[in-house]
């Protein structure tokens, strides 16, 4: 390789100069790799521009990925790959993973997810919020009591309007565990004011242990049940997940292998 002239390494800084004023850190961090790159490689002017700006690409999207996730406080870090369907014959793959598309999210239809505990609610409701803010959209996760709470505490702060908002943002919210505990008195009106301020406009996962049917009995007022679910399931996709509790499969396991090892010790 021939020694760079003077005015080639003063170009050089220059460069570097410029990537470091418009803040493209990453682009100029790797600017002498993609430089000599290109020298060994014989790339053309272009390839190397486009090499080294997908660099700068590549770093922002994680970044704003990374921004994307820390908001949305998913639990877990689950995604709908973790989910083992062959241990749940009660949820509908097909019907999953159709929702795995996000196409929902362009309709502003909802998702319930309605079963008995340990069934993977939380897991599937956390695998579309990964796949949704993988996808570039915000997201936010809550449980009903939470939300009931931070609403709760909004109203008493004469910041009720400020919590609305909050609630209206995100393109896809999560609500999960609604029916585990009882709503306080203004908890199921908090909630029928986010449901219905993100009516038709954004998707809410909801996830609940409650029949549709017995709605009216775990909200205490069966006219805001009423009015919650009409808008919740205007635009919706109901997975009613109806099988055994993955939580209780390892127990179920050990207690099988005591019941054998029992068995085995009488006989
Ligand atoms: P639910 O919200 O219905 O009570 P979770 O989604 O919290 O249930 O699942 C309970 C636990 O079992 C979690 O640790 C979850 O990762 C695991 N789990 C549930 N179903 C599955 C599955 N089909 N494949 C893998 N893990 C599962
Ligand atoms: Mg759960």
């Amino acid at each position: 390789m021939s020694q760079p002239t003077m005015s080639e390494a003063r170009r050089y800084q220059q460069l570097r100069g410029h990537l470091a004023y418009l803040k493209l850190a990453d682009a100029a961090d790797a600017l002498p790799r993609v430089l000599d790159q290109a020298r060994t490689e014989h790339m053309t002017l272009t390839a190397a521009m486009e090499r080294l700006l997908e660099i700068e690409v590549e770093a922002t999207e994680a970044r704003k990925l990374a921004s994307r996730l820390r908001f949305a406080c998913l639990p877990e870090p689950w995604t709908i790959s973790d989910f083992d369907f062959a241990a749940q014959p009660g949820v509908d793959e097909k019907l999953v993973r159709d929702l795995a598309t996000l196409r929902f999210l362009d309709d502003a239809s909802n998702v319930l997810f309605v079963g008995p505990p340990g069934v993977g609610k939380t897991m599937l409701s956390v695998g579309l919020a990964r796949a949704a803010a993988e996808a570039g959209h915000r997201v936010y996760f809550t449980t009903a009591a939470e939300l009931a709470a931070k609403c709760h505490k909004a109203a008493i702060e004469g910041r009720w309007a400020t919590c609305m908002r909050f609630f209206a943002g995100p393109r896809l919210l999560v609500i999960d565990e609604l029916g585990y505990l009882p709503l306080p008195g203004d908890g199921a009106s908090a909630l029928f004011q986010v449901i219905n301020q993100r009516y038709l406009k954004s998707s809410t996962i909801l996830s609940t242990n409650v029949g549709i049917a017995d709605w009216a009995g775990a909200f205490g007022d069966a006219t805001v049940a009423a009015a919650m679910l009409d808008r919740l399931l205007h635009r919706a996709t109901v997975v009613g997940i109806d099988g055994p509790s993955y939580r209780l499969r390892a127990h179920q396991n050990h207690a099988n292998t005591l019941r054998k090892a029992v068995a085995a010790h009488v006989s």
